[in-house]
């Protein structure tokens, strides 16, 4: 079979799973009932976006036209513009989070609705013109100035865990570089990222009389994406999402920055505070249910020190499933597919009274995760399972449990926890698992600036290296000489 009959045979599928008569920009009713919000007046609040919304196309090569002309009208506008935008596109998700995350979450059924609403105030985080630096050297031979420009149009993809948020944390960083986007979100969140397009583009021609900087595909199909990553007009690619396209991003011709997949693993040693580990731990694996690629997925704890972790976990409020209970959720959870297991979409970031119904357990009212000792052959343990069950594996020292951790991090790069107070163990292990994100001694949402230090964004870029996107990513490196001249000192 050639590739393009690959690609129809795939979009024949994922069209015959939505249904007779659903579109993947349809959404729940309920949506189309939230109240108004303060940033937009005439927008619609509801994830069934029309293709006529601003900014919001059907076809690429329409999106693509509209991008470019409001990419130059950007250029003419200038920085302080750019800075007004960047700030309009996070003060807009504070004062929609509620509505924004309700829409989110009634038209991909994942996660958490309160999380969803953190995850918009967040943005408030992400860098945006201020980070852009220029460098000037001078010298005898007069001066050369090294600049931060924009590429033109860069394709976006954007992951069902997080639609509005990526979709906005990829505008300010974009945008602040100078830069418009044309987008193909996930087909399980494309109604949400449209309306959350129409409500940015119709505030940024109100403002600023500019067209829509985010062009947004709806519906979205893998033949749409195949169109972005191959048309001529678009110069860089900047996707995020799981292990399929990130490697299908890393086969094009041209400049890909690709957000990949993780399978973070935490590290335990004797020094631990074991307390405040498992508060860290449940507080990143809670996080929207463990929908975030950083938060941690599986844990490797030092034997002698093995009960007292657990106690620590139980002692926080994580609910205890037994082995015959973790058995009967992985067979609940997890189809093998070919070569390896995959966890199924209903699972996808469900409540733990929902995993626990599965295990044949009852969670109690207010347990936000739920844990257990597995060994390392688990499911659990070799899948990035996005759901709030966390698998302990017991290790007989600290340096089987850093080769477990490496193991079963499988090398994307991605980010890697520890929970120790002994700086050999630290450095050992930060420089074993090699990650883009390395935590040591608070939750994995740390080293994105929630419980640690550090700026925010929902992109990081690991198998190709560019780290916690930023706008200074989304920029071409531009120098001007002048010769012989304009050094005055
Ligand atoms: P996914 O891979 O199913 O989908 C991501 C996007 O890629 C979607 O828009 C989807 O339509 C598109 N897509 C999938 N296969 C494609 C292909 N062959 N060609 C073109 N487009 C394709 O991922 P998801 O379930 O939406 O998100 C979860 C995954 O994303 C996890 O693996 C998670 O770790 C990863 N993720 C990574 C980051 C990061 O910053 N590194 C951030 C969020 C999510």
């Amino acid at each position: 079979m050639n590739q393009e009959q690959l690609i129809t045979n795939v979009v024949e599928q994922v069209l015959r799973q939505l249904g007779p008569g659903q579109t993947v920009a349809s959404a729940p009713s309920s949506a189309s009932t939230s109240a108004p919000t303060s940033a937009s007046t005439s927008a619609s609040t509801s994830a069934s976006t029309s293709a006529s919304e601003p900014g919001v196309f059907e076809r690429v090569d329409d999106a693509v036209e509209t991008a470019s002309r409001a990419q130059r009208q950007l250029a003419a506008a200038g920085l302080e513009v750019r800075a007004d935008i960047c700030n309009m596109f996070k003060q807009m998700a504070k004062d929609n989070a509620q509505s924004w995350g309700r829409i989110e979450f009634d038209e991909t059924k994942i996660g958490r609705l309160d999380h969803k609403v953190v995850k918009l105030e967040l943005l408030e985080a992400v860098p945006g013109v201020e980070f852009l630096r220029s460098a000037a050297h001078s010298g005898d031979q007069g001066i050369s100035l090294d600049e931060a420009a924009p590429w033109g149009i860069i394709g976006v993809i954007t992951p069902v865990t997080h639609s509005i948020p990526t979709l906005t944390s990829n505008a300010i960083s974009m945008i602040a570089a100078g830069n418009a986007m044309v987008v193909n979100p996930h087909p399980g969140g494309a109604g949400s990222a449209a309306m959350a397009t129409a409500e940015y583009n119709r505030e940024i021609k109100r403002r600023f009389n500019i067209d829509p900087l985010i062009c947004t595909v709806n519906p979205p199909t893998l033949r749409t994406a195949e169109e972005i990553f191959r048309h001529p007009r678009i110069p860089l690619l900047a996707v995020t999402g799981g292990p399929g396209v990130a490697r299908a991003a890393m086969k094009q011709s041209k400049r890909a920055i690709v957000a990949g997949p993780g399978n973070p693993p935490v590290v335990v040693d004797e020094s631990a505070d074991f307390d405040d580990a498992a508060r860290s731990m449940i507080s990143g694996v809670a996080f929207d249910n463990n929908l975030l690629c950083i938060g941690e997925k599986e844990v490797f704890v030092v034997a002698s020190v093995f009960e007292r972790m657990m106690d620590a976990m139980r002692r926080a409020g994580a609910f205890e499933l037994t082995t015959a209970q973790i058995d009967r959720l992985a067979q609940a959870v997890f189809s093998y597919e070919k070569d390896h297991y995959a966890i199924r979409k209903e699972f996808v970031g469900a409540d733990p009274r929902v995993l626990g119904k599965a295990a044949g357990a009852t969670v109690p009212d207010g347990a936000e995760i739920l844990f257990g000792e597995t060994d390392e052959t688990s499911p659990f343990v070799s899948e990035e399972q996005m759901l709030p069950f966390l698998p302990f594996v017991r290790a007989p020292d600290f340096d089987r449990a850093l080769d477990m951790a490496v193991k079963y991090e499988h090398g994307f790069g991605h980010t890697a926890i520890i929970h120790s107070n002994d700086l050999n163990h630290i450095t050992t292990m930060g420089r074993a698992v090699n990650t883009t994100l390395f935590v040591a001694n608070g939750p994995s949402t740390a080293c994105l600036g929630a419980g640690g230090e550090g700026y925010a964004s929902y992109s990081i870029a690991t198998p190709t290296g560019e780290g916690v996107t930023n706008p200074l990513t989304f920029t071409r490196f531009r120098r001007m000489s002048i010769a012989g001249s304009l050094r005055i000192v």
